[in-house]
């Protein structure tokens, strides 16, 4: 789970770390499953022009017939096979947990995680003793020095406030691992929230910290009301100096990287041989500060708060990382703020789903192990391997004819593709967690062991090769991503399954789906940051100046059609922030170009007939309008228009589609609200 947080990846959605995984539909049997169409025609709403908004039209039936689930903040086919995917887990977990395996194999271990987060009476009975030792002993802090060793104490506990140490790939030498410090200890995650002025952004605020007096009251403390001001207030201070989403998007800005000796002179308020010393790590060579003006910033940020803010602050952070894991009155007031306020759920997932969704991603390929042995067929893998063939010659014949490169950059642009590498539904090698501690009655402490040892095992790595076989997501994750620094798109099984993947239909489906979002991945490598590394995953200059300036100013263009696209039922002025998107805007435009390139030569030469009345063309732009389609909250389309890197779903699929010219031919649009003029189409990739 930390590891997934911290790594720098792509992906085609955000994981969000307050989303919790769960509605109440019930699985399919098999033979239903059979029988789902591909594109169900029931789905769409004809009385929408395509060319007003391809989007409705193309899922206006589904979004009428489908209302999102009480435990959701939105709902589509993510969270659709997400949910099947639970279903499956669920058998393993359960069966797991009946056998009881011998101790540190997988078995016993997801079994009895399982078991342990599912007795209630247990848990209920412990209410907050789980962290109540640590709680005592920062209590007992008194002075500046005493509240900052519980610090370090937090530290070997993987409590991390103020801000998060990594081990990460070298941006300038990638095939070396290197630690990394980041910006942190903000509770709302997104600096913007504490310094944005909108009427959200304030009643956020304002709901923030009657959360920390509830919590605060729950482990018994006194004046609960001021004291959670003040930590709000410490919030906001190091919030002023953290950098925004956007500024973090320029690696050129992240890449900072110093000695010891610098960093002690940079941050001279943490006692950095302590710090190590409670990691269990020697003290690196080399650290690369990923925020600068926090870092310079913290020092006197962290000396000017009294030492019983600094101890509440700590204190804090403690109880809302363990929350989850204590008693309904936690989990309850937890899901009250995170869940209700801030994503306007209105219903807590049920029990099993939130443990199975906390044991995936704390002994993620214990339980990844045992899912492909049972549901990921080979011939998947197989079939998967031919697309991606098929979508990596289709971007090379792109290259050939972009007319705006030279061919100087166009052949570096060709070595790069040529470079990328590929992973399909699960590691070769798989980590070994044996020596994780895993008892079936112990939940937050089993949290807490599974969270020590991916940190431990993480910071190991600090100083040695890149292991080129690790996996930044688990098998059963539906999700994808490309990684800069290792140039290579990973594609676990658990996207390999409807609506992105169909074993058995038509090719206009599988390329409009899965086939964009491979093209999707590999465009993250030229997109505005992926870019600016080379085919060995080294931040480098490879394009000519003039070659640069043109992607410049397409990328900008490209930004105006984005920040056009507003949400009226946000506010008045919501709309698509275009630098915070701006990568998966590229990746997306370069995703259905490509994969409509590459579906074409698919289908060169054979006679495809129409199904259900539709062309192969037209059925590719509705696979990928299915892909997109989504039922949301407002609340949560209001909170990812701020922290989501990916632009919202319908944004997704009409503004990428206005830009490509076979669209138009396809349905016969001549005008409607998408309409662009020709020379006001965008192709970038
Ligand atoms: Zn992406």
């Amino acid at each position: 789970m930390l590891k997934s947080k911290l790594i720098w990846v792509a992906t085609v959605v955000l994981v969000s770390v307050v989303a919790i995984i769960g509605c109440s539909q019930d699985k399919k049997s098999v033979d239903e499953q059979k029988v789902v169409k591909a594109i169900d025609i029931a789905n769409l709403d004809t009385t929408v022009s395509p060319g007003d908004n391809f989007f409705k039209y193309a899922n206006g039936g589904w979004m009428k017939a489908t209302p999102i689930p009480d435990e959701h903040s939105r709902w589509g086919s993510f969270n659709i096979l997400q949910e099947e995917t639970n279903a499956n887990l669920k058998e393993i977990v359960e069966n797991a947990a009946k056998e009881s395996g011998e101790k540190g194999t997988p078995k016993q271990q997801i079994g009895d995680f399982f078991k342990s987060g599912m007795d209630t009476v247990t848990i209920n009975k412990l209410g907050y003793q789980p962290i109540e030792a640590q709680m005592q002993q920062i209590l007992a802090a008194k002075t500046f020095d005493e509240v900052m060793e519980q610090f370090y104490v937090l530290q070997s506990e993987t409590t991390m406030p103020l801000f998060v140490m990594w081990a990460g790939q070298d941006d300038k030498n990638s095939s070396m691992v290197i630690a990394q410090l980041g910006q942190g200890g903000l509770g709302l995650g997104n600096r913007d929230y504490y310094t944005d002025t909108d009427d959200r952004s304030k009643e956020l605020r304002e709901k923030y910290v009657v959360h920390i007096a509830k919590m605060f009251e729950l482990v018994k403390q006194e004046d609960c009301n001021a004291r959670a001001q003040a930590i709000m207030d410490f919030e906001t201070k190091l919030a002023h100096s953290s950098m925004t989403i956007v500024e973090q998007r320029d690696p050129f800005k992240t890449y900072n990287k110093i000695t010891i000796p610098e960093l002690k002179k940079m941050v001279p308020v943490i006692d950095w041989d302590k710090f190590f010393a409670a990691l269990k790590i020697p003290a690196p060579a080399e650290i690369n500060i990923t925020s600068t003006p926090f870092f310079k910033a913290l020092s006197k940020n962290v000396k000017s708060a009294k030492p019983e803010v600094l101890r509440d602050y700590f204190l804090w952070h403690l109880i809302t990382d363990r929350a989850a894991y204590l008693s309904d009155d936690f989990v309850n007031q937890n899901f009250d703020f995170w869940g209700k306020t801030f994503q306007g759920k209105q219903k807590l997932d049920e029990r099993w789903k939130r443990t199975l969704n906390v044991v995936s991603g704390s002994l993620g390929e214990a339980l990844g192990q045992l899912y492909v042995e049972k549901y990921f067929p080979p011939e998947a893998k197989t079939r998967m391997e031919e697309l991606i063939k098929n979508v990596k010659l289709a971007f090379a014949d792109r290259i050939e004819q972009l007319d705006w490169m030279s061919e100087e950059t166009k052949a570096k642009a060709q070595e790069k593709l040529a470079a990328i590498g590929v992973k399909v539904g699960y590691p070769n090698k798989w980590i070994d967690y044996s020596s994780v501690n895993i008892e079936p009655d112990k939940y937050c402490q089993n949290v807490v062991n599974a969270s020590k040892f991916q940190y431990s095992e993480m910071l190991a790595e600090i100083g040695k090769p890149y292991d080129k076989e690790k996996w930044h997501m688990s098998p059963q994750t539906v999700n994808a991503y490309y990684s800069p620094n290792s140039n290579e798109i990973v594609f676990p099984a658990g996207i390999l399954q409807p609506p992105f993947f169909f074993k058995d239909a038509d090719d206009a489906v599988n390329y409009g789906a899965i086939g964009v979002v491979i093209a999707h991945e590999i465009t993250h490598g030229f997109d505005d940051q992926g870019r600016n590394f080379d085919k060995n995953g080294n931040l480098a200059e490879w394009w000519t100046k003039e070659d640069a300036e043109k992607f410049n100013k397409k990328a900008e263009t490209y930004g105006v059609q984005w920040a056009n696209y507003k949400y009226p039922e946000v506010s008045e002025t919501a709309h698509i922030d275009p630098e915070l998107t701006m990568g998966e805007n590229i990746a997306d435009l370069g995703g259905v170009t490509i994969a409509l390139a590459a579906f074409h030569k698919a289908i060169d030469g054979k006679d495809v007939a129409p199904i259900d009345g539709f062309t192969p063309a037209q059925r590719f732009f509705l696979s990928y309008a299915q892909v997109w389609r989504q039922n949301i909250r407002v609340e949560e389309l209001a909170r990812r228009l701020k922290d989501d890197v990916h632009s919202p779903g319908d944004a997704r699929v009409n503004v990428v589609l206005a830009n490509i010219p076979e669209f138009y031919t396809a349905f016969n649009i001549v005008d409607g609200k998408m309409f662009l003029a020709p020379e006001k189409r965008i192709a970038i990739w």
